[in-house]
């Protein structure tokens, strides 16, 4: 999630008193967040919509699938890293997450995609730690120092129903993976109380396959990066991560399998489907086209695919001469060019950033 960039500057933007957000600049309204919030309150209920989770919820399945999810923090193995803690007992891993749930923020977001955020906006909760750790992470407070306060799952699910009755058409968990068994009790909690909202699985990319196999019913929008092309790389910038193009891309297929193509409702509203985010990086660091191609080959040309141009060099970047610049305009278009040639159709351009 190397847009982190661009949530420093919602940090400076926003005028609704929240700790942290995600923007892309490019799209950002002047309205304040206040104003955009009250606007929709009268949209963000509308439409048949029933999440994926409720009938788990109803049948009991959703706390089992929780509970289960609970379990595998007593030797942990919720994210690759596969530490093995026993993080029930107040121990951390990679992550550096324990049990404890810390959450950053939460507020509705108007940065995110589009068709997540309408006139109502994304219901961001914005979770501490993460087990992934990129070295030019622009939140590297919240990511990898851990800022934010400590929270019970009653707390979470609270903020649920307070993001839905502020009229955010979703909820979106951002960096879930470590914290993925607070997130379905509290999930279930809050569909006791009346949530209704799709549920955003806002995601660096690098998944376990069996953990995701059992958020099948429970994840409504799959949001998550394709990184790297290159294990190497991956190893590189993102704390040995060597296997992320490998198990990102099994993650992919899985994700698809579970929620296949979002497509809009007439509203314009993006509630089910998966949406994939690549930042391009100077150099070619991701190997952009390698990750372009194999989207373009292994899932339907339609898939949703934002190509993101507003990589800034922060925290660590600056001790990689390679990624310690922004990407140039001509960068960018290659990756946009090459994503049309290979026939992917709906693709989320933004533009190049001044
Ligand atoms: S979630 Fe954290 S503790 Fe668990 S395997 Fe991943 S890095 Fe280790």
């Amino acid at each position: 999630m190397s847009y982190w960039q661009t949530r420093r500057e919602f940090l400076g933007r926003t005028a609704c008193g929240v700790t942290a957000g995600l923007v892309w600049p490019l799209r950002m309204t002047h309205a304040s967040g206040c104003t955009a919030r009250a606007e929709g309150k009268a949209e963000g209920k509308a439409g048949p919509f029933e999440p994926a989770y409720l009938a788990l919820h109803r049948s009991g399945e959703l706390k089992r699938r929780g509970e289960e999810l609970w379990d595998v923090m007593r030797r942990c193995r919720l994210c690759p890293r596969e530490c093995g803690v026993n993080r029930l007992e107040g121990k951390a891993g990679f992550c550096r997450a324990s049990s404890q749930l810390v959450i950053s923020s939460h507020h509705p977001h108007f940065g995110e995609e589009r068709p997540l955020v309408g006139r109502g906006g994304s219901g961001t909760i914005f979770l501490s730690h993460c087990g992934l750790r990129c070295v030019f992470c622009i939140n590297w407070e919240i990511s990898h120092l851990g800022q934010g306060r400590p929270c019970s799952i009653e707390d979470m699910a609270n903020m649920m129903l307070r993001l839905q009755n502020m009229g955010c058409h979703n909820i979106n968990m951002v960096t879930p993976t470590h914290y993925v068994a607070h997130i379905v009790l509290a999930l279930d909690q809050a569909a006791a109380k009346g949530l209704h909202l799709p549920l955003v699985y806002n995601t660096c990319g690098w998944e376990r396959l069996d953990i995701l196999k059992r958020l099948d019913g429970i994840v409504d929008i799959y949001l998550p990066d394709f990184k790297y092309a290159d294990g190497r790389m991956a190893a590189t910038y993102s704390a040995g991560a060597e296997s992320y193009p490998d198990l990102t891309q099994k993650g992919l297929l899985e994700m698809h399998r579970q929620v296949g193509v979002a497509k809009p409702d007439p509203d314009g509203i993006i509630r089910r489907g998966l949406m994939i985010r690549h930042l391009v990086m100077p150099n070619d660091v991701g190997g952009s086209c390698a990750v372009v191609r194999w989207i373009a080959t292994h899932l339907p040309r339609e898939t949703y695919l934002n190509i993101m141009s507003q990589y800034r060099p922060c925290y660590k970047a600056f001790e990689y001469p390679e990624i310690s610049r922004p990407i140039t305009q001509e960068e960018y278009r290659t990756v946009v060019e090459y994503a049309h040639a290979v026939g992917l159709t709906n693709l989320d351009i933004q533009g190049f950033p001044d």
